[in-house]
């Protein structure tokens, strides 16, 4: 891929395409700001080589065509200027064009509010073309969507390029998926087995070793278990079976962390799998597997995790998913580490500077895992 590295970008007009989709709570304050701090390297060297700099960004599922303040980037816009010490100004209406006052780095608002960005309309690709001379794109978690402002862009930008930030999710997870270190043992965990069952053979094929948690593994222990009335999906009783007979590199749970309520306060037990009652969850899981987890990671030269293994938003059921943090910064295996939640959970407990690669996909991440094609990675391929 060329590489922002490899052109001339001086006073040039960049539009960098990066992805500021960060989880936002109900007082507007930024949770986890992992997704910015990795985008800075592209924006400061632009900064340094005297670009004038346009950024474009996503933020959540707003409905195309409306503007609505709930989704706007205005408080990125605030965090941006604050980290980077740079005037940074927040544009509403910029498809007929950007002007720059001084020396501030425009964000453009909302690339989600532009009626056609997610069709990937060509007049709206023509318009964020036609803002920049240079396209950069930044956004790996977002390099699995054919949307304008990510692919459509570039067919019609004078010139495009990679920056920082993608070019080393794609150097990393070359190196995880072509030349792994062995043993490699791998987490996942997470909601429903459904979504992950792809990325799950194909882990399981490149694996020593497959640790399950959450609704996932919930919905594995279901064939031969009684999981009482924890999260599972019936619809993927026949997925997981073919898992099960397929895969014998899987670890299961042997114990858990059951509840009837989900609350920071529910009363939990602590039960062996074979001995769930109907009206319980299982949430976490127990000391039994926690400590056959431990030891499999220390084995490991290489470690793989997508997904928490309990519902570590609660401080009842997040012993499971901590313990997995401590366990992979004790090692000294090259860790990788990728999605929104598990990276909300690296933050929870502080972990972000002891992981050797943490990508910011989720999507995109487990897609290229699972050896899909990103579209995005492939038309800048094709560029030289
Ligand atoms: P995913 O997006 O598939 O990675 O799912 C992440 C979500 O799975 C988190 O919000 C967790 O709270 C949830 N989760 C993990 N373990 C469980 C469980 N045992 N029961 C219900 N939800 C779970």
């Amino acid at each position: 891929m060329l590489s922002i590295l490899n052109l001339n970008i001086k006073n040039k007009i960049l539009l960098i395409r990066s992805d500021f989709n960060v989880p936002i709570d109900l007082n507007g304050n930024i949770i986890s700001d992992i997704r910015i701090r990795l985008s800075l390297p592209t924006i400061k060297y632009a900064l340094k080589k005297g670009s004038k700099i346009i950024i474009a960004s996503h933020l959540g599922r707003p409905s195309e065509g409306k503007y609505n303040s709930l989704f706007s980037l205005k408080k990125i816009a605030i965090y941006l200027e604050k980290i980077l010490n740079h005037k940074v100004i927040l544009q509403k209406n910029y498809l007929n064009g950007c002007e720059f006052k001084n020396n501030e780095i425009i964000l453009l608002e909302n690339v989600r509010f532009n009626i056609g960005e997610k069709d990937n309309s060509i007049k709206l690709s023509k318009q964020y073309a036609s803002l920049c001379d240079i396209f950069v794109m930044d956004a790996f978690a977002t390099s699995h969507r054919i949307h304008s402002s990510t692919y459509g862009v570039i067919n019609f930008a004078k010139k495009s390029c990679a920056g920082f930030l993608l070019i080393n999710e794609i150097k990393n997870l070359k190196k995880l998926l072509k030349n792994p270190v062995k043993p490699i043992i791998s987490i996942i965990g997470g909601a429903k087995i459904s979504t992950k069952f792809n990325v799950l053979k194909k882990i399981s094929k490149l694996s020593d070793k497959v640790i399950v948690g959450g609704g996932i593994a919930n919905t594995l222990l279901s064939l031969n278990n009684d999981i009482g009335s924890s999260l599972y999906e019936p619809n993927a009783i026949l997925l997981a079976q073919e898992i099960i007979n397929k895969y014998k590199n899987i670890i299961l749970p042997v114990d858990c962390v059951v509840s009837t309520s989900i609350k920071n306060n529910s009363l939990v037990k602590i039960k062996n799998i074979n001995n769930i009652l109907k009206n319980e969850k299982i949430l976490d899981i127990g000391h039994k597997t926690i400590n056959i987890i431990k030891n499999e990671l220390k084995k490991a030269k290489t470690i793989l995790w997508n997904g928490p293994i309990g519902v570590f938003e609660f401080k009842n059921f997040r012993k499971g998913t901590e313990n997995i943090v401590k366990a992979i910064i004790n090692s000294n295996a090259f860790s990788i580490v990728g999605g929104g939640d598990t990276l909300a959970a690296i933050e929870l407990f502080n972990a972000f500077n002891k992981i050797s690669y943490i990508s910011t996909g989720g999507g995109a991440f487990l897609k290229y895992i699972e050896g899909r094609k990103l579209p995005v990675i492939s038309i800048l391929e094709n560029i030289l």
